[in-house]
């Protein structure tokens, strides 16, 4: 099932480097999620999004509104019958065009990626990313919307090269060399090729090669030369002294139209050559150039077997604040060398990122131990301690015919999945990321029809106070008891729920159900124990909660006592200015702090003193790592740290019977775990209590 290791962030984060808004389209389900909105398009667009329609109706809505080419074409070419051919022997289809916002002309590539399982088209992923900046070099490069700039005197005669030329061109028109030279001086950028009138200019024509074959950036726009008469030593001249071509008087209009065209073509494609291959820092090839060079290899090598590993260090930036440029170009050198010089079978490499790099390998002899064996040595040697680096790795399937691009992408799917993870720094890419992504898209998907239908179920697990034989309250743990999936457990939906924002509806959720409970047993003359109820980091993003919760509390009339919050560390260390004030605010109410968690991060002393707990949650790992009478005994540190602060202790997940001896022994009263019960319904919660307290 679910690995909640991978969550919804991370494939997007793999999906959407680039991409501005994000949809997968499940034909099946005749759904459309969009994961990311672009705010280039208005709410109308979103609104309508939300009103689910098909996927050819969501295309003509966006197309007749905002796209400024061809509509038709578009439609034609992108529609879910085209797709579904242009998909069938490809993984991903690109479709550029232009939208018009605001006045403002932008180029998207809508990128559409096919995720679906059999031959049919059932389900696909479509970015849109803007290409505006790509498009407008690419034009600089081309010539394309580009003007030539006419040097002449008589203002009459360059009317007439002007009018042979400008069904084609855009115009500047210079009266003389200077006048000229200035405007390509200020104009360069928009000028693609330069005529110059030596019939009239004569000898000045060659100052102004002279100058011109001086600059460097101008070897991109040709000089063509308009002669009446041509001698050979005059034609030798002007060429060898930087013309690019000749073009006779009185003009052959087409021909003349040809050469020039042919000349800007010429002049752009070898600048194009220009483009770097190799990054100068590292010396590994350009993203570009490296992806040709992969597919070119896999092509003419058909007998070996390749995979494609991407690594990326962690927290990069970090590196380059605290050490600054050098230090962080210096370590990006130091992983670039390394990765030539250690890893077997290394073809060849690219950086494809800032600090992202890919290496083809031979997959000859390739093991796992092998990878994390040289990935250690390296971060052992590097120039600066404790790096971190995650690696994703795609063994290539020719089969399936990617791109090298999209191979690099499923590499860094699967290393994005282990961002983050301690203790674990390799990743292979495999088909249960397709499988996860659909269930992920069916939780986001479902989350809030699930909310309204009451899906979602409040268990609760009773803490146990073994010195008084009693149960002394609950954890509230939510469950959602899916139509499809079945039963789960939060761990597959509260980290998808925290990077979406809906926890904050779900704790809510959880919230009334606590007080509604607690309102009932009141009513009914039951036993009353606390509740506590899990906080997120999240959840203190609502705007007045201390106040709305007190209010909601007080509307029941519950006693604040009865109603504990838990919050873990690293919630407190991740925003701890906001968090620590609203839980002064719940502690100065009356409500019962619980830190979770406790033992598994880092929250010092002085974290500790500054924020307003009552009880410290000690984490199950701390329990079963115990040793006792061990030196560094973190448990038996942790009841210390509790009495000296007057605090109390929860031990969590316990199982066994030695496990609670051992806790009564080292003064922990209060024990949750399996031991006691499993979080279980609040009906049978209730029987539980009342068969457990009753003789007291
Ligand atoms: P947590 O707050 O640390 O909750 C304790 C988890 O340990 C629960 O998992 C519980 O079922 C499990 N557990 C209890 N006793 C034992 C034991 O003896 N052995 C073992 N192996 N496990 C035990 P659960 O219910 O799957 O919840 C997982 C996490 O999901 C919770 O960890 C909490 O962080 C989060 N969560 C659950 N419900 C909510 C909620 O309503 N809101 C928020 N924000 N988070 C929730
Ligand atoms: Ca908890
Ligand atoms: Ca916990």
């Amino acid at each position: 099932m679910i690995n909640s290791d991978i969550s919804m962030d991370v494939i997007l984060e793999a999906m959407s480097i680039s991409y501005d808004s994000i949809f997968m389209v499940n034909i099946e389900r005749n759904n459309i999620v969009a994961f990311r909105k672009s705010d280039k398009l208005p709410k109308e667009f979103w609104d309508f999004v939300s009103e689910n329609p098909s996927y050819d109706e969501l295309l003509k809505y966006y197309v007749e509104r905002y796209v400024s080419d061809d509509s038709d074409q578009m439609l034609d070419m992108v529609c879910l019958d085209a797709l579904s051919k242009q998909l069938k022997d490809q993984p991903a289809y690109s479709y550029d065009h232009r939208i018009n916002r605001n006045g403002e002309t932008l180029w998207y590539r809508m990128r559409i990626v096919n995720f679906s399982d059999g031959p049919e088209l059932s389900l696909f992923i479509i970015g849109f990313e803007n290409i505006t900046n790509e498009k407008n070099r690419e034009e600089i490069l081309y010539g394309t919307g580009k003007k030539l700039l006419i040097i002449s005197e008589k203002i009459d005669y360059s009317k007439v090269l002007e009018n042979s030329f400008n069904s084609d061109f855009d115009m500047i028109c210079a009266d003389g060399i200077n006048e000229g030279w200035l405007n390509l001086v200020e104009k360069a950028g928009e000028i693609a090729a330069i005529i110059l009138d030596y019939t009239i200019l004569k000898e000045a024509c060659f100052n102004f090669l002279k100058k011109y074959s001086r600059v460097q950036r101008y070897k991109s726009i040709p000089v063509v030369v308009v002669l009446s008469v041509v001698t050979p030593e005059l034609e030798v001249k002007l060429l060898s002294e930087g013309a690019s071509d000749i073009i006779v008087s009185p003009i052959n209009v087409e021909l003349a139209k040809t050469k020039i065209r042919s000349l800007i073509r010429l002049r752009t494609a070898s600048s194009l050559h220009n483009i770097p291959k190799v990054d100068p820092l590292t010396g590994l090839y350009s993203k570009d150039y490296f992806y040709e060079q992969v597919e070119e290899i896999i092509q003419s090598d058909n007998e070996s077997k390749f995979i494609l590993v991407v690594s990326d260090i962690e927290k990069f930036k970090v590196i380059n604040e605290r050490y600054g440029i050098d230090v962080g170009d210096e370590v990006l050198k130091y992983f670039a060398d390394s990765f030539k010089k250690a890893i077997p079978n290394y073809v060849i490499g690219g950086r494809i990122g800032g600090d992202v790099f890919a290496v083809l390998q031979r997959d000859l002899c390739f093991t796992f131990d092998e990878n994390i064996k040289i990935a250690r040595k390296l971060i052992a040697n590097a120039p600066v301690a404790n790096l971190v680096i995650n690696q994703g790795v795609y063994s290539i399937d020719r089969e399936e015919n990617l791109t090298a691009q999209a191979m690099c992408d499923r590499a860094s799917l699967a290393m994005n999945s282990i961002k983050g993870v301690y203790g674990k720094y390799f990743a292979v890419y495999d088909d249960k990321f397709r499988q996860d992504l659909l269930i992920q898209q069916q939780i986001v998907d479902n989350m809030e029809h699930a909310l309204r239908n009451k899906e979602f179920q409040v268990y609760l697990q009773p803490k146990y106070d073994v010195k008084n034989n009693r149960v002394a309250g609950a954890e509230a743990l939510v469950r959602w008891i899916h139509p499809e999936l079945g039963f789960m457990n939060p761990g597959m939906f509260i980290p998808i729920f925290e990077k979406n924002g809906f926890i904050k509806n779900l704790d809510g959720y959880v919230f009334e159900q606590v007080c509604h409970t607690l309102d009932r047993w009141k009513k009914e003359d039951k036993c009353l124990v606390p509740i506590s109820i899990n906080l997120s980091r999240r959840d203190f993003e609502v705007e007045d909660l201390a106040d709305n919760i007190i209010g909601f509390v007080d509307a029941f009339g519950i006693d604040h006592s009865l109603i504990h919050f838990e919050v873990t560390e690293t919630a407190f260390i991740e925003n701890a200015g906001v968090i620590t004030d609203i839980i002064e605010k719940f502690h100065d109410a009356g409500f019962v702090i619980e830190l979770d968690d406790f033992g598994t991060g880092y929250s010092s002393l002085t974290t500790l003193n500054s924020i307003d707990i009552d009880v410290l949650k000690l984490d199950m790992s701390i329990i079963k790592n115990y040793v006792p009478g061990s030196e560094r005994n973190v448990l038996e540190f942790c009841m210390q740290l509790v009495n000296m602060m007057g605090l109390d202790a929860v031990a969590e997940g316990v199982e066994t019977k030695e496990q609670v001896e051992k806790l009564a022994q080292i003064g922990c009263d209060y024990i949750q775990g399996y031991y006691f019960s499993k979080p279980i319904p609040i009906v049978d919660f209730e029987k539980y209590l009342l068969e457990k307290n009753s003789n007291n």
